[in-house]
């Protein structure tokens, strides 16, 4: 596989990144009254006491809001305003989907099918079904469902772009980052993924339901 120059095009993909933030956010201004009605329309969510606007998950909180957000899994909504209180850190990554020649077949480590919204991760640091939100140009919530010779270390995941193979290529082995939204504890044993499986819905703990 071709490996490009990963120090000076992720430092030109942070930089367009960031242009890109810059600009949103001047457009975004009118938003973000709308969004703390959101906020106080939806209580029953972990929203942190001060709104981050600079972080990564900040406009796809906003996204998700904006549309229609009761098509989203159950999880996924609290899981995202949740990580708004989470850092983000930065990651190495690779994509994969069955039109790769060296795509490794159709099932995961985990049992379950390739597809889109998994990814392979390094089986010491993360356990099957952890979940994470991965950064431009993936931006996309992805499963821990796999894991590959290949990915190792904590920051470094395999994304499955299964139906967009020129992502394959686009991304080749990039820096981007991560949110971690939810770690499950690693293990050796993986068995397969529980029928109708989903990662946990986030409920507000009853000593902060006042
Ligand atoms: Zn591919």
């Amino acid at each position: 596989m071709k490996v490009p120059d990963i120090s000076r095009v992720g430092l030109r993909r942070i930089v367009m990144a960031g242009a890109v933030v810059v600009v949103l956010c001047a457009i975004a201004v009118p938003a973000v009254a709308g969004l703390t009605a959101l906020a106080a329309e939806h209580q029953w969510l972990p929203w942190p006491s001060v709104w981050p606007a600079e972080h990564p998950l900040a406009p796809v909180v906003e996204r998700v809001l904006e549309g229609n957000w009761r098509k989203q899994p159950e999880w996924k909504l609290p899981m995202l305003v949740n990580g708004l209180s989470k850092s983000p850190e930065d990651c190495s990554i690779t994509a994969y989907c069955s039109e790769c020649c060296d795509g490794g077949g159709r099932y995961t480590r985990w049992g379950s099918h390739v597809r889109r919204g998994i990814c392979a991760a390094d089986p010491r640091y993360w356990g099957p079904g952890s979940v994470v939100w991965i950064g431009p140009p993936v931006n996309e919530v992805c499963i821990v469902e796999d894991t590959g010779g290949a990915i190792k270390g904590p920051h470094r995941f395999d994304v499955c772009m299964e139906g967009a193979h020129e992502m394959c290529y686009r991304i080749g082995r990039s820096r981007t980052i991560y949110v971690p939204l939810h770690r499950v504890e690693p293990t050796s044993r993986w068995g397969d993924k529980p029928k109708g499986w989903q990662p946990p819905v986030w409920v507000r703990p009853p000593d902060e339901a006042s």
